[in-house]
């Protein structure tokens, strides 16, 4: 019986009636060039295998036609910082609940409907930045995304994250209780290189470090936090990391975590709420990817200030490290670290307004979620951009997002690979 079942199903197709045809034009009213700033109208976009085949005027004989001729049609969006297993950590005890209460599979059915709605909105790919004490669950996430198991937005995976012993949660309990952690812990150049060596044996494309916590103000008023790494740990982790292909991504907050991990050679620092000046010239020069998170900013801010007042200061921090880190060309990538608030409460789009409010143009901030996304995960001309070779990403807007970019968080139309995953 039960091999009987298998042969059957064999037979069928791997999502009745949902195959493509053999070639897909997608006609767009108003097709933006990211890279180039450009408005092209009455553009022709040929898909065939689930890649851009052509950007032309003309659909080709005998392709399946998808009319978007009214509609405003961009890359599929990329957002740099998410956590795929997390849902929502406004105060420490929303995320002890979660690694308390919650069973790995069943954080990873949450993952699923999390992944979902980020592809609704828009977001095609993701670089999930640590999965929260959910072992290398993001790995069979991003693998069941690629296999066709289930729906969701391309993964770009840093597994368990990196922080050296007692510096991250969960904290706080019985000593005599074993409580899960939210990052792998590890001590010493050796023992980070090896846990380095592990996660990347596991899947890991990414490595995410923890390069400062508890975050305090100076007696002369600035607001400083704990390094979390020697430099001697960051330094061998991230060689380790290059060593093997791999990017190295800091959470870090301030200036005491920034020099260290600047200093490591990380690619890109995630949060970075509080830049000095050496801070943005350095991330300036050598081109160091940032993702300002101010959408989690935002969402935390009042609840976790109402027990320690710093939140609220670091909140207006970002705003003003935002715009003297973009005057100073600091590369700058869409990053919302959606999971930090409910996928299902805030749509992560939100991200672009907030760049344009603190003086990013719309294409600029549109350019954070493709073409400097793309770049920064090393796959300029396969993700982020309408061109021949580049995976067939598109989403579509019914009104202007270079006239009011919170256009950008009412997406009607999605396709990723080819496949349309979200129509008017
Ligand atoms: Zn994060």
């Amino acid at each position: 019986m039960r091999r009987l079942l298998a042969l059957t199903l064999a037979l069928l197709p791997a999502a009745a009636g949902s195959a493509p045809p053999a070639v897909t034009a997608v006609k767009a009213g108003r097709l933006l060039d990211v890279a180039h700033q450009k408005v092209l109208e009455d553009a022709v976009i040929v898909v065939e295998d689930g890649r851009i085949k052509e950007v032309g005027s003309t659909v080709p004989p005998g392709a399946a036609v998808i009319d978007l001729g009214r509609h405003f049609v961009l890359p599929g969006f990329i957002d740099g910082h998410t956590h795929v297993l997390l849902q929502g950590d406004a105060t420490a005890e929303d995320y002890d609940a979660q690694l308390l209460k919650e069973s790995l599979p069943y954080r990873a059915l949450r993952a699923t409907r999390a992944m979902r709605i980020a592809l609704d909105h828009g977001f095609t790919t993701l670089r999930d930045i640590g999965n929260e004490g959910g072992g290398f669950a993001d790995v069979d996430l991003k693998r069941a995304v690629e296999r066709g198991v289930i729906t969701g937005p391309r993964l770009f995976v840093a597994t368990k994250a990196l922080a050296p012993t007692g510096a991250y949660g969960l904290s706080g309990y019985d000593w005599q209780l074993t409580v899960p952690k939210g990052v792998e812990m590890c001590d010493g150049p050796d023992g980070c290189r090896r846990a380095v060596r592990d996660q990347i044996a596991h899947g890991a494309d990414w490595i995410k470090v923890y390069a400062d916590r508890s975050y305090y103000k100076q007696p002369d008023g600035q607001i400083r936090s704990l390094p979390n790494f020697t430099v001697e740990e960051l330094t061998a982790i991230v060689d380790q990391a290059h060593r093997t292909r791999r990017k190295v991504a800091a959470h870090s907050m301030t200036p005491s975590g920034h020099q260290i991990a600047l200093a490591a050679g990380v690619d890109s620092i995630e949060h970075g709420d509080v830049f000095d000046d050496a801070t943005v010239t350095a991330m300036a020069q050598r081109k160091v990817y940032w993702c300002p998170t101010l959408t989690v900013t935002d969402f935390v801010a009042g609840p976790r200030s109402t027990t320690n007042p710093i939140w609220s200061e670091l909140q207006a921090a970002v705003k003003d490290s935002f715009r003297r880190a973009h005057k100073a060309g600091v590369p700058i990538v869409l990053g919302t670290d959606a999971g930090g608030f409910d996928w299902d409460k805030i749509n992560q789009a939100e991200e672009f307004r907030r760049y344009v409010a603190l003086g990013m143009t719309p294409w600029q901030a549109l350019a954070t979620a493709t073409v400097n996304a793309a770049a920064m995960l090393g796959q300029e001309g396969t993700i982020g951009a309408i061109v021949p070779g580049a995976r067939a990403d598109l989403v579509a807007l019914a009104e202007d997002p270079l006239q009011d970019i919170t256009a950008t968080e009412r997406v009607v139309f999605v396709m990723k690979d080819g496949v349309v995953v979200r129509q008017p």
